[in-house]
């Protein structure tokens, strides 16, 4: 039954897509550009659990930068440093993906260019309102999110 469940789930990765997977921009843990790396924003990095940590710039859905937890191994809080001076540093590549990718296509990237970070940026393009259509950022998606729904059991 284990085993039908994740051949059942490797199908699927053919017809879902990564906004059926992604974790919403709401839910996402953030760091805004201006943050400075004090004691207390460096212990409520370490609390949040993730490795990975979007960059935003004045807005939540205008992700600029990826933080990974490990660039602050030589950071000390007592110096209070800008964020923007570990970021400009490291410069992590930023992916991004459309929305209605699908989960083989989306696995496929993250074994090749994606392969060193493992989350992307999930945008779709917004066409609803009067005005013309814009991308609009839905949240992030990581090779997590795709192993899952492999290996989920329903
Ligand atoms: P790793 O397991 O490589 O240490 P991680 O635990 O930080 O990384 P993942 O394992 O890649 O994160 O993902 C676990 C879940 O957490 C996924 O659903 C993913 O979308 C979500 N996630 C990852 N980073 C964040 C974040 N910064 N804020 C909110 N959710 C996140
Ligand atoms: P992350 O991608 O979450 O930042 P990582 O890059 O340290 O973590 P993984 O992506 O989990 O490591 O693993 C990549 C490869 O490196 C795997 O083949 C794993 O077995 C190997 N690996 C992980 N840690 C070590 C280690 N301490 N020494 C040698 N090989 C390791």
């Amino acid at each position: 039954k284990e085993e039908l469940n994740i051949i059942q789930g490797a199908l699927e990765l053919r017809t879902k897509t990564v906004e059926d997977v992604l974790t919403p921009l709401t839910d996402c843990y953030m760091l805004s550009s201006d943050a400075v790396l004090d004691f207390c924003t460096m212990s409520d990095v370490m609390q949040s659990g993730f490795t990975r940590i979007p960059v935003y710039e004045n807005d939540r859905s205008n992700i600029v930068d990826i933080l990974f937890v490990k660039d602050l191994a030589f950071v000390d809080p007592d110096d209070c440093t800008p964020l923007k001076t570990i970021t400009q540093f490291y410069k992590h590549p930023m992916h991004c993906v459309f929305s209605d990718t699908k989960l083989d296509v989306m696995l496929e990237e993250f074994k090749r260019d994606a392969g060193k970070s493992h989350l992307a940026v999930v945008q779709r393009v917004n066409s609803e309102g009067e005005g013309d259509p814009f991308y609009e950022v839905m949240g992030i998606v990581t090779l997590e999110d795709v192993i899952e729904e492999i290996i989920k059991s329903e």
